[in-house]
C-alpha cells in the first residue's frame, strides 16, 4: 500500500458527491477491463479508473484530460463552502 492507494479509498468526502459508474476502457499497462468511478465534482464530473490487475489507477476531468488524485481532492475540498 502506497500513501496514494490510501487516500484514494479512506480520503473522498463521498456523501457530498454522486457516484456513478462510467463506460470502461481498457488498461493500458495490462490491457484489461478497468473499473471506472465517476464523482460529481462541484457540478462537473471526474472520473477514476482503477485496474484490479496491475493496481493502476487514472483521474480524468470532464472531457478525458487526464488529472491526479492530488488535483482532484483540492477540487473536493474547495467546493466544500
Ligand atoms: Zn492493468
Amino acid at each position: 500500500m502506497t500513501e496514494a492507494d490510501q487516500a484514494t479509498g479512506e480520503a473522498l468526502p463521498m456523501s457530498t458527491t454522486g457516484v456513478t459508474m462510467a463506460a470502461t476502457k481498457k488498461c493500458p499497462k495490462c490491457t484489461r477491463d478497468m473499473v471506472a468511478l465517476t464523482l460529481t465534482v462541484d457540478g462537473d464530473d471526474r472520473v477514476l479508473r482503477s485496474c484490479s490487475h496491475c493496481d493502476l489507477r487514472q483521474w480524468e476531468m470532464s472531457g478525458g484530460t487526464q488529472t491526479s488524485l492530488a488535483g482532484v481532492l483540492q477540487e473536493l475540498t474547495a467546493s466544500q463552502d
